[in-house]
């Protein structure tokens, strides 16, 4: 599936691009409305808001006067006003900046889905009917998850151990949900920063390791979380024989 990225903030598009790559998706970039305008067809757009050369929401009217190609618009904190004109003008959706890669690939599907669009087919009576999306968005896992004496229930963001309630920051949550989504697996730092932060977090990841260190306090065990040096972190139940130790 082809994106067209129009996006001016490198510091954006770049980890945008290599994230999306990561989830398979062909990216074309260009940094103006007019080169926007001007680029051939993609499957679907994300349109940032703030352009150097036009306001976002000219860009989006004119797309959509000569495509019905899904439009995702990026949009920066404080923009609501925009994000209603530019769902009125034929914007499918929105994201809010900050957002992870995660967050958009569902949101990218969800739009997919919705809008029936495919990989440009030719239209005409011989056009092959819509098919639903190529791959079904991120599992929401509503059974709590039990790991040793661990217990997270992602729907009410609730974790206990031993049954006695463990107080996380909401991030914290997402921490340790995300390393629990495949225990003993070793999730690289920048795929951690991509996913619970989100894909255009730049500088030091230092508030990655304060985030692991908290967990390990309030799990009351640093072995819960095992670091894979100069890779990552792993979630792993104290006591459970590792395949390698990598502390
Ligand atoms: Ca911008």
């Amino acid at each position: 599936m082809r994106l067209l990225l129009i996006e001016d903030d490198d510091r954006i598009a770049g980890p945008l691009i290599e994230g999306l790559g990561r989830y398979g998706f062909t990216v074309d970039r260009v940094r103006t409305g007019a080169d926007g305008l001007a680029a051939s067809s993609a499957d679907l757009v994300l349109l940032d808001l703030g352009l150097p050369d036009m306001d976002g929401l000219d860009v989006c009217r004119s797309l959509r006067a000569t495509s019905p190609v899904p439009i995702i618009m990026i949009t920066a904190r404080g923009e609501e006003a925009d994000r209603v004109v530019g769902l009125e003008l034929g914007a499918d959706d929105y994201m809010a900046k900050p957002f992870g890669v995660r967050e958009l690939v569902a949101r990218i599907r969800a739009v997919t889905r919705r809008t029936g669009a495919l990989p440009a087919v030719p239209p005409g009576p011989e056009a092959t009917p819509p098919v639903p999306a190529t791959a079904p968005a991120a599992q929401t896992t509503s059974a709590p998850q039990q790991l040793g004496p661990l217990h997270i229930d992602r729907r009410t963001r609730e974790v206990r151990l031993d049954g006695r309630d463990i107080a996380l920051s909401p991030r914290e949550f997402d921490l340790l949900a995300y390393l629990a989504e495949d225990p003993g697996a070793v999730h690289a730092r920048q795929q951690i920063m991509d996913t619970v932060w989100d894909p255009h977090f730049f500088g030091p990841t230092k508030t990655l390791d304060a985030h692991v260190a908290a967990l390990r306090r309030k799990l009351g065990d640093a072995a819960w979380i095992t670091t894979a040096r100069g890779v990552g972190f792993r979630l792993t139940v104290p006591g459970d024989p590792s395949p390698e130790d990598t502390r």
